[in-house]
């Protein structure tokens, strides 16, 4: 709450580069006194030229929620103006010795939990725009963007109370970031702040691989547990979570489109992560140990982003992919259909990313041939 002393509130900004106490508040603090239309779409333009995207391309899920296609991944964006919480309003010393601004994680917005609970990347992101004799000095707005662990492992998702939750910069790093143009942390190390030259480079590098961090950590999580109790197959609420973070993971390392050459279909709501070597057979392999378990349930490697129809194909032992090159290998039952499904019988169909997944493969092969009456023989070919 804002403390009053009298009528003098007092106020902190950057105002023609420097922190200054000015007597009103920042323009774009508190969106509610606000009314000019469309006013989020300044920020949203803004950030797709920052990010080279076309903003006709982005997709508004609310008011302030809509995704797009960057550097070949699906990104959930969460997008406002930072403002003062009632921190730049007061006059207790030590705020203003050290004025911040509020980043909020909207928890309490109904989109916002929506997505959380499918577990999707999502970036909370705020923008600063400094003051330049009082005017919005747009050219030079600073972004903030949370940490994805502080999203993922905060207390408002794991206690379920979906209480707003806040983070704070201090103006003292947003000018260290104008003027010496470096990405920093804030204080509490659990922001990244950045210029808007800097913003593609943080996306892509830094965010990114915090997000794989935090989906391995919670991978891991879930399948130690898993194993410990093995209620793996039961629990299905814990499944569908597992099944959501994997899937995640391999979008946000692979990329928005189905895996299969020559198929074109691609975007988040289409695309299904298939294990290679199934979830149940790790879980009911009993020659191997259980951190062995974990690694081969976890590992990117052992998954494939298919549409749906090569999913099920895939899924079904329908087809499989030669462990050497990736050749296709199309059982009897869909030969006939091959072309609808955009497949060449042993033309290389699948980038083999390394030998992990060639391993993976090799189990799947193994399966296709026992289930589709086929055998192979010593000099590599396939008969029935
Ligand atoms: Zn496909």
């Amino acid at each position: 709450m804002a403390i009053k002393n009298g009528n003098n509130f007092r106020y902190n900004d950057i105002n023609n580069n420097e922190i200054r106490e000015s007597s009103s508040i920042h323009p774009l603090s508190d969106m509610k006194n606000i009314k000019l239309p469309n006013k989020n779409d300044i920020h949203i333009k803004n950030f797709c030229k920052d990010l080279n995207v076309n903003f006709n391309s982005i997709i508004k899920k609310s008011n302030k929620i809509f995704s797009l296609t960057f550097n070949n991944v699906d990104w959930m964006i969460s997008l406002e103006p930072c403002d003062g919480g009632g921190n730049d309003r007061t006059n207790k010393k030590e705020k203003m010795d050290n004025p911040r601004k509020k980043i909020e994680i909207p928890f309490a917005n109904n989109k916002f939990k929506e997505l959380i609970k499918n577990n999707e990347t999502i970036l909370v992101i705020n923008v600063y725009i400094p003051l330049k004799n009082e005017e919005l000095d747009y050219g030079n707005r600073v972004y903030a963007i949370v940490e994805p662990e502080e999203i993922y492992n905060s207390k408002s998702l794991t206690q379920e109370t979906w209480n707003s939750s806040s983070r704070w910069i201090e103006l003292k790093k947003i000018l260290q970031v104008l003027n010496e143009k470096i990405i920093v942390q804030n204080n509490s190390k659990n922001l990244f702040i950045c210029n808007r030259y800097d913003l593609k480079m943080l996306i892509s590098n830094e965010i990114k691989s915090k997000y794989l961090n935090c989906y391995n950590n919670n991978l891991l999580k879930l399948v130690d547990n898993w194993l410990e109790v093995k209620d793996m197959e039961n629990d299905l609420k814990k499944y569908q979570k597992f099944r959501n973070i994997f899937r995640e993971k391999l979008l946000l390392e692979r990329g928005w489109k189905c895996e299969i050459f020559n198929c074109e279909v691609g975007g988040k709501n289409l695309l299904n992560a298939s294990h290679i070597k199934p979830v149940h057979s790790i879980v009911h392999d009993t020659r191997m140990d259980k951190p062995h378990k974990i690694k081969e349930i976890m590992d990117s490697c052992n998954g494939f982003l298919f549409c749906p129809n090569h999913d099920r194909l895939f899924d079904r032992f329908l087809i499989s992919f030669t462990s050497g090159k990736g050749e296709v290998l199309i059982s009897d039952e869909v030969k006939h259909q091959t072309n609808y499904f955009n497949l060449i019988d042993m033309q290389q169909t699948i980038n083999i990313i390394d030998k992990n997944m060639s391993n993976y493969l090799i189990f799947h092969n193994d399966e296709f041939f026992k289930r589709n009456y086929i055998k192979e023989n010593q000099n590599g070919k396939f008969s029935k």
